[in-house]
């Protein structure tokens, strides 16, 4: 189905959800992020070895919440899942991505799912080594690995400007610390988590993230195993039920692509057919997710039946 998807098909797509959306705004509370064009906006699909593209692609993002789905599935390489499920649920929060409601409620305090932040905070500190950049170091080598792309980098620019306006997640990484959740030292977890978050990429790295995560786990020009099966089929579950916050429900109903979101307007999916799909476009809705990125995704989905859902 997504063979029907060409360059002039995806360019006319993308302008028609450019003049349908024109609603949201990019993400002020990291200002770095601020920086962003708020007019780009680009689609890149990857299916077997081609790409589509179209739009603004050329552009570079950072990774942000996207980073939560390479990270967990670190985690569970490492850890396997029982030990990585004792300390973070696998259920939608229902709440926004920085939310601490919830944490209290739990008894003992166990986030909700590990695409929320409270959730990524417990698995950086699952990911850390002796060596206190050694877990940021490895993340970048697998999506290097990942995405084929040996250019792949911190924004270091990004990460200071994150740490500097980040005591939402440092209270969020107290709180866990407290009740013996995160065992590591709260300012080396936090730092690990930022610079995961602030890893530069394009639409084009995203939509390979996609294509191996699709694909089991393989990468689709050597089919080498990058992550194992298991991993990926786990990720790509969280990104069905948790990708999109508080607003993965009605996704799934009006796209039901497994998908990801970061504050910096980056959306990744991912299809079982091995089609990966990196969207940008800096402007977010009320739930924090790309407003003209997750229409397009609509659209693109009923355009031609991409729904892991459809039977069709
Ligand atoms: N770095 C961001 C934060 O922790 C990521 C959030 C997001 O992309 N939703 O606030």
């Amino acid at each position: 189905m997504v063979l029907f998807i060409n360059k002039n098909t995806l360019a006319s797509s993308l302008e028609a959800v450019q003049l349908e959306a024109g609603s949201g705004s990019v993400a002020s509370y990291i200002p770095a992020l601020q920086q962003a064009d708020p007019a780009a906006f680009g689609c890149v699909v990857h299916y077997g070895r081609e790409k589509v593209k179209a739009g603004d692609t050329d552009i570079y993002f950072t990774l942000q919440s996207i980073s939560k789905v390479i990270s967990l599935a670190l985690a569970l390489m490492d850890k396997g899942s029982e030990e990585v499920f004792s300390k973070v649920g696998m259920e939608p929060s229902g709440n926004p991505f920085h939310s601490i409601q919830t944490l209290e409620k739990e008894k003992p305090a166990k986030p909700l799912n590990p695409m929320i932040n409270a959730g990524a905070l417990v698995v950086a500190d699952m990911l850390q080594e002796k060596e206190p950049d050694a877990a940021a170091r490895r993340f970048v080598r697998l999506i290097r690995e990942i995405t084929s792309n040996p250019e792949i980098d911190i924004c270091f620019e990004t990460a200071a400007s994150e740490r500097n306006h980040s005591n939402l997640n440092r209270a969020l990484c107290y709180f866990l610390k407290s009740h013996g959740v995160i065992e590591n030292d709260v300012e080396q977890v936090l730092n690990t988590y930022i610079n995961l978050c602030s890893v530069r990429v394009n639409s084009c790295d995203l939509a390979r993230i996609g294509s191996v995560l699709g694909r089991d786990g393989q990468d689709p020009e050597t089919g080498e195993q990058l992550i194992p099966a298991w991993t990926a089929e786990m990720v790509t579950t969280f990104m069905v039920t948790c990708g999109m916050y508080d607003a993965s429900g009605s996704f799934a109903v009006k796209a039901g692509i497994p998908c990801k979101s970061g504050v910096s307007g980056a959306l990744l999916g991912s299809l079982p057919d091995g089609t990966g799909i990196g969207v940008y476009s800096p402007p977010l809705d009320s739930h924090g997710n790309s407003a003209a990125g997750t229409r397009l995704l609509e659209k693109l989905s009923s355009d031609y039946q991409l729904s892991i859902f459809s039977g069709r």
